[in-house]
C-alpha cells in the first residue's frame, strides 16, 4: 500500500498541488497564494532570492555541503520553522548561464550550532553530489566562496503524518538528507522512532559510519536496534572496525542527532557499502518490521511509515516508479522489492 502524501511538489517545474487538508497543507497553501512584499528578499516559493556562498565543506570524493546564507541578511520566514517540524522539504537551486533549476533538501541545522534571537539557524546547508554531465550539481561545485547562488522554495514533498510513531527511512547516497530531516522533525515528538538504512557507493561517502544493529547496546538500556536483532559486539567486521577512527562530516551529524535523541534511543542507522559488498536486503527490512509489531500490535494507519530516497534507480527497485498523471509526479503503484514483502501495515512512502 502506497501512503498518500497531502501535498505533492513536481520538483521541475514550480508547481505545488495540494491534493488534501491538513493543519501544514493549509499554511504551505496559503503561503504559496499569498505573498507579501516582506517575501522578496526573504525564501519564498515565488521568486528566486540571492544567498551567498559562504562555505563549502568536501564530504566524500563526489560530494560536499554548500552553506548558504541570504544576501539581504533576511531571517528565514516563519514558514520554514512550519516545514522543519513536519516536512520533507526542498528548495530550487538556479544555475543563471543555462535558466534551469534543481531541487535540493536542507540538512537540518547543526545541533548545537549558531541560531538567531528566535532560535533559528540563519543558513541553509546542502549535501551535493556532484553527477558526471549533471549541469546544476556541477555548477555550483565549480563555484568560489562568497559566490551568489539563487534559491526558491520551500517546497514541501511530504508532511510527516502528526501520529507518525515509526519510521524506517531507506536512503541512497544524497536521500541521507531528507531522512536527516525526518530524525531532526521526530526529534520533537515524544515516544516516536527512526531507523535508517543507509546505502552508498563508496565507503568514503560515509567513513566511520558503524551500523547501530553491530553494536553491543550500552549499559542499563535494554531497548536498543542491536538488542532486539540479536547481533552483539563480534558481529563488528574488519571493514567496520577499520573506519572506527575517522568518522566523514554526515557520519558525525548523525552521531549528533543521535546524541540528540539518546535518552529513549530513538534513532539509530545501519549502513552500507556497494564497494565493500554490503547491500540493503530484504531481511534488514523484515527484521525491524517484525521487531516493531511484536512490541506494538497492529499499528494505527498512517503511525509507521517505510520511506524511501535516493537516485531514481534505488526508489524504483525498492518501491517501483513514481509516474507522471497529467502532468504531476505521484506516487503510483507500489513496486519493487517491498511490494513483494509482508509490510504488516506499514505505509510506504517514495520521495
Ligand atoms: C525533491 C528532490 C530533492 C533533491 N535533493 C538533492 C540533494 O539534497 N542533493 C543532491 O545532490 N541531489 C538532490 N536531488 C537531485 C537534484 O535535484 C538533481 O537532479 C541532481 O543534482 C542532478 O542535477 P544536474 O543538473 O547536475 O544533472 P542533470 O543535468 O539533470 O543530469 C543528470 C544526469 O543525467 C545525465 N544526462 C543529462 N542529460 C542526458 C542525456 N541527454 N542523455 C543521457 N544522460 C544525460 C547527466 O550526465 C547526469 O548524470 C534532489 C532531487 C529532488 C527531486
Amino acid at each position: 500500500m502506497v501512503w498518500s502524501p497531502s501535498i505533492l511538489f513536481r520538483p521541475h517545474s514550480g508547481v505545488l498541488v495540494v491534493l488534501g487538508t491538513s493543519a501544514l497543507g493549509g499554511a504551505a497553501y496559503r503561503f504559496v497564494t499569498a505573498p507579501d512584499d516582506s517575501e522578496t528578499s526573504s525564501l519564498n516559493p515565488h521568486t528566486f532570492v540571492p544567498y551567498t556562498l559562504i562555505s563549502k565543506q568536501q564530504t566524500s570524493p563526489t560530494s560536499s555541503i554548500f552553506t548558504l546564507r541570504n544576501r539581504e541578511g533576511s531571517s528565514n520566514p516563519q514558514a520554514l520553522k512550519d516545514v522543519w517540524k513536519q516536512s520533507v522539504w526542498s528548495v530550487q537551486l538556479k544555475q543563471p548561464q543555462l535558466q534551469i533549476a534543481r531541487a535540493y533538501t536542507p540538512l537540518p541545522p547543526l545541533v548545537g550550532g549558531s541560531e538567531d534571537e528566535h532560535g533559528e539557524a540563519q543558513e541553509l546547508r546542502f549535501l551535493v553530489r556532484r553527477e558526471e554531465g549533471g549541469e546544476v550539481s556541477t555548477y555550483i561545485h565549480r563555484l568560489p566562496e562568497q559566490s551568489t547562488v539563487e534559491l526558491r522554495g520551500p517546497n514541501v514533498e511530504c508532511e510527516l503524518p502528526h501520529d507518525v510513531k515509526k519510521v524506517l527511512f531507506l536512503a541512497g547516497g544524497t536521500g541521507i538528507a531528507p531522512a536527516m530531516q525526518v530524525a531532526h522533525a521526530l526529534n520533537n515528538r515524544p515516544g516516536a522512532r527512526m531507523h535508517i538504512l543507509w546505502a552508498n557507493r563508496q565507503r568514503g561517502d560515509c567513513a566511520g559510519g558503524q551500523s547501530d544493529s553491530l553494536q553491543t547496546p550500552l549499559p542499563g538500556r535494554s531497548w536498543g536496534w542491536g538488542s532486539v536483532l540479536g547481533l552483539g559486539k563480534s558481529g563488528l567486521s574488519q571493514d567496520t572496525a577499520k573506519h572506527v577512527e575517522k568518522q566523514g562530516i554526515i557520519v558525525k551529524e548523525l552521531e549528533a542527532l543521535k546524541h540528540q535523541s539518546q535518552t529513549h534511543k530513538r534513532l539509530s542507522v545501519e549502513y552500507f557499502v556497494d564497494e565493500e559488498k554490503s547491500f540493503i536486503q530484504p531481511a534488514n527490512i523484515a527484521r525491524h518490521l517484525k521487531v516493531s509489531t511484536q512490541k506494538d500490535g497492529a499499528p494505527p494507519k498512517g503511525s509507521r511509515l517505510i520511506l524511501v530516497s535516493g537516485p531514481d534507480g534505488f526508489i524504483e527497485h525498492w518501491a517501483g516508479r513514481k509516474i507522471w498523471v497529467a502532468g504531476r509526479e505521484v506516487q503510483g503503484p507500489l513496486g519493487g522489492v517491498l511490494s513483494q514483502m509482508d509490510l504488516r501495515g506499514w505505509q510506504v512512502y517514495k520521495l
